[in-house]
């Protein structure tokens, strides 16, 4: 058997610890690896893959990288989803005989990182904890690099779980095996890639000492041990104290408003569906905060909307405040804008990597806070006023770090440069001494230049060699004999030192030393401060990021004329002149069409919209969803005047194009999803449908859709919009006393058909697919055949629908709705006036011919 060297050895030993990561394995000046990794990480990192001795029979695979520029490399690597052992030497190779110590000093993983381009200053970057204790589920999120703990549990449900995971938007998933199987059988296309690692292990103690006893205890046992779980892998993985993790923050899902994954992706609320870029979506158009603590608030609350009309109603008279105080206004936006990542910062400073230009990033920070919170304090609004008095301006850490830090620090917290004079006695001794020997050195020049007559004899320093003495060649022959020493030769010059040139060098050098360490000592002194008194600096960053989302809330509001929403905790929805916020803003040329909205229980709670492609149902739709969000958000909303209730869940359902998820059919997705609805609706949630009963056969489609509304009018009793392109289903009118039919208005003329965008009462008239066909530029022949079958095909429907009547029963019946009462088959099919009339509208359009 091949025997390795005992370096080989050893790096195989600390391998076996981190099988799932590579492992920079440091080597002197470069971080290396071997075998397997070598070879992956060289194609993984474009890195010249190169081999060596081992003392088995073949070359060893290796690579590696220069340790300063590891950094990079480590992202990169993360960024493909991979994990990032880090393996130091703990011993100085200088003074060690034989082999150097080496440890796993931190396991970098994607939902770990601390810092670099892969979060971005905007958002969180959360690592997702799911476990299954006594059939509940619990879920904790946590983003080591602001601080944030969330936890949270439910019974049992795996929608519920998927909702939660989908909120997070987590890097790295850990937990459960068997949880994390069933949320990887899901298949959900996750705006970004997730790493999921089993970890079932976890660490009481650690989370006691973690959060205190006291707070530990107040925790339910199905949450302690899932913080509990993920604590241990944090521990795990970083190796080091977690000091930013102050406090978890216990809450329950039934505080909020419902949003699945899909009805957040239907919404655009973060993200487009198109790009999954956030420019578009409502996150886009809300934000306009000065800070980063700020903007990710801003997106915690548009993920979770609230369902408390106080507590929205607190968040609305401030936005309201500076909705109306313009000045008052700029000013919190100029304050802020002086603000930075205080939470990252206060992460750093607790992990014990800030450097002196973090504190001092700080202490700018700080020093903005009197005069936020007098603009607060002064301020009529009692929400601005509470915040002022939960302010704390940490003056005293301000100013110690004003006190030490100098105005404008090295990088390199290691290398001196970094305390200001004054702050230290015997630092400044030490400073004194340096200064001194170096005035001594040029003083020396001048007596040497004068002992010896050379004019151009030189005093020098160069790190091999230290301080030296340089006379030319042609000059060596005046140097009195003994005193100089030569050191170094050069090709027209010598260099010399002389014992009491030596002497005070080693004076200077050891001054230096002393006071590098020493500014090193009193640098992580303020930095282990500042880190003692972080539960004061994380709340005051929760403080100003309050302050910056309605800082933002209130600036939009006033720049695109929102309006404040009246909330009730009554049923009724009423919106008089509402917009889709953000179509109307990205629309340029032409200017956004209002559409009033009245979903209530004594008139209709179900509005039926029917209306051609393109006709501006689903901008509707989704306009009414927004603006209950944004109202729960405590934001004002796109309209001339809203009342709106509590909604407790948004239920969306809108066909399109990347419908495709894991290969099921469009219309098993939709199945599954009305399914979902059926189970979890109540009368207070809003659902949106838009195009029912697509993907099957029109009459099937037709009776499902009946059938689907029929339930939501009759079971659940929610206020519900949909949308369909069978006008047929106009007739659920008469039987449904909550529905009503609306469609979006068309005008005809002569060939063309000008959309109004205006939703009138009454079904419409014709779907104008074909018309819609010869828009997108489809050649004429083929229209004008369409538009020939389509006519048959309307004549022939009476009695296609008669002959379904007893076909199709079977399997309309096998789909699964629970407890819907039977749709009346002559109802379902029952042939409308409108085709007819459509088809002469038809006839029109037909010799249209380019
Ligand atoms: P549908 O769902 O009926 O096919 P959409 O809602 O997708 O139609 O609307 C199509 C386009 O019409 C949108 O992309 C938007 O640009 C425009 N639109 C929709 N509603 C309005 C409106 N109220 N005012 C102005 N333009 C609108």
């Amino acid at each position: 058997m091949a025997k390795y060297t005992p370096m080989i050895e050893q790096y195989l030993a600390v391998k076996e610890q981190a099988q799932d990561a590579f492992l920079f394995f440091r080597l002197g000046d470069f971080y290396e690896m071997f075998f397997e990794d070598a070879v992956k990480a060289s194609r993984e990192l474009e890195i010249t893959l190169t081999g060596r001795e081992g003392g088995g029979e073949e070359r060893i695979p290796m690579c590696g990288v220069p340790y300063h520029s590891a950094e990079g490399y480590i992202q990169r690597l993360i960024e493909k989803g991979y994990k990032v052992a880090i393996c130091e030497q703990m011993d100085d190779p200088a003074v060690t005989k034989g082999m150097v110590h080496r440890e796993i000093v931190r396991v970098v993983t994607p939902g770990t990182i601390m810092e670099g381009k892969t979060i971005a200053d905007k958002s969180n970057n959360y690592l997702v904890c799911v476990t299954e204790s006594d059939r509940m589920m619990s879920l904790a999120a946590c983003d080591i690099s602001t601080g944030e703990l969330y936890v949270t549990s439910v019974p049992s449900s795996v929608e519920w779980l998927r909702d939660e995971i989908g909120i997070y938007e987590p890097a790295e998933m850990i937990g459960d095996s068997s949880m994390l199987e069933l949320i990887q059988a899901e298949q959900i296309q996750w705006s970004r890639p997730v790493v999921y690692t089993p970890w079932e292990k976890k660490d009481e103690k650690l989370v006691r000492s973690q959060f205190g006893e006291a707070a530990w205890a107040r925790l339910d046992p199905e949450r302690q041990h899932c913080v509990s779980v993920l604590i241990s892998y944090l521990s795990e993985t970083q190796r080091r104290s977690l000091g930013q993790l102050t406090q978890f923050s216990p809450y329950e899902p039934g505080h909020y408003m419902i949003l699945d994954p899909f009805t957040r992706r239907n919404l655009e609320l973060v993200e487009t569906v198109r790009d999954r870029s956030k420019k578009g979506s409502l996150l886009w158009l809300l934000d306009r905060s000065q800070t980063s603590m700020g903007a990710r608030l801003l997106r915690r609350w548009i993920d979770k909307p609230l369902l408390n009309r106080k507590a929205i109603e607190e968040r609305l008279e401030a936005v309201d405040h500076l909705y109306n105080q313009f000045i008052l206004r700029e000013d919190l936006k100029a304050s802020l804008n002086e603000i930075y990542d205080l939470e990252r910062l206060v992460a750093r400073i607790a992990f014990g990597n800030a450097n002196g230009r973090d504190l001092n990033a700080l202490k700018v920070s700080l020093q903005q806070i009197p005069a936020l919170k007098e603009l607060c304090a002064s301020s009529a609004s009692s929400t601005l006023r509470r915040i002022a008095g939960e302010m704390d301006e940490c003056r005293d850490l301000s100013e110690a770090i004003e006190r030490t830090i100098v105005e404008d620090p090295p990088v390199s917290v290691r290398d001196g440069g970094l305390i200001k004079p004054g702050c230290h006695e015997h630092l400044d001794e030490l400073r004194e001494a340096s200064v001194n020997g170096k005035r001594w050195i040029a003083e020396l020049e001048a007596k040497e230049r004068e002992a010896t007559g050379i004019r151009s004899l030189k005093i020098g320093f160069n790190k091999v060699f230290g301080y030296f003495i340089e006379v030319t060649k042609a000059n060596v022959g005046s140097l009195p004999d003994g005193r100089y020493e030569r050191k170094q030769t050069l090709a027209n010059a010598e260099r010399y030192v002389t014992p009491e040139l030596k002497e005070k060098e080693g004076l200077i050098l050891e001054a230096q030393e002393k006071m590098v360490d020493l500014e090193y000592v009193l640098f992580t002194e303020l930095r282990e401060k500042l880190a003692s008194e972080i539960s004061r600096l994380q709340l005051l960053a929760e403080k100003v990021a309050e302050l910056d989302v309605y800082q933002s809330l209130s600036a939009v509001s006033a720049e695109q004329g929102f309006v404040k929403p009246v909330l009730t905790d009554g049923y009724d929805l009423v919106v008089e002149a509402g917009r889709h916020p953000v179509v109307e803003a990205v629309m340029k040329d032409a200017s956004f069409i209002a559409n009033a909205t009245r979903l209530t229980r004594d008139e209709a709670a179900i509005l039926l919209i029917t209306g051609p492609n393109m006709a501006g149902k689903s901008t509707y739709m989704r306009q009414v969803a927004l603006i209950s969000i944004m109202a729960q958000i405590g934001c004002f909303v796109p309209a001339g005047k809203a009342e709106v209730p509590m909604i407790d869940r948004i239920f969306t359902r809108i066909g399109a194009a990347d419908d495709l998820i894991g290969g099921q059919s469009t219309f098993m997705v939709e199945m599954a999803d009305i399914q979902v609805m059926t189970e979890k609706a109540t009368p207070r949630s809003l659902i949106i449908i838009d195009e029912l009963g697509r993907g099957t056969s029109t009459s099937e489609g037709m009776a499902i859709a009946q059938a689907v509304i029929e339930y939501v009018h009759d079971t659940i009793g929610c206020k519900s919009l949909v949308s369909t392109h069978f006008h047929e289903l106009a007739h659920l009118e008469e039987s449904l006393k909550g529905l009503r039919n609306y469609s979006m208005a068309v005008q005809e003329s002569g060939e063309n058909v000008l959309f109004l965008r205006k939703l009138v009462p009454g079904p419409a008239g014709s779907s104008y697919g074909i018309y819609c066909a010869r828009l997108a530029g489809l050649p004429s022949s083929i229209i004008g055949r369409a538009y020939t079958l389509l006519q048959g095909l309307e004549q022939g429907a009476s009695q296609a629908a008669v002959g379904l009547e007893t076909v199709q029963q079977p399997q309309a019946a096998s789909v699964e709705i629970p407890a819907a009462p039977e749709p009346e088959a002559s109802k379902v099919f029952e042939v409308h006036e409108e085709p007819v009339k459509m088809a002469g509208g038809v006839v029109q359009l037909s010799i249209f011919e380019e």
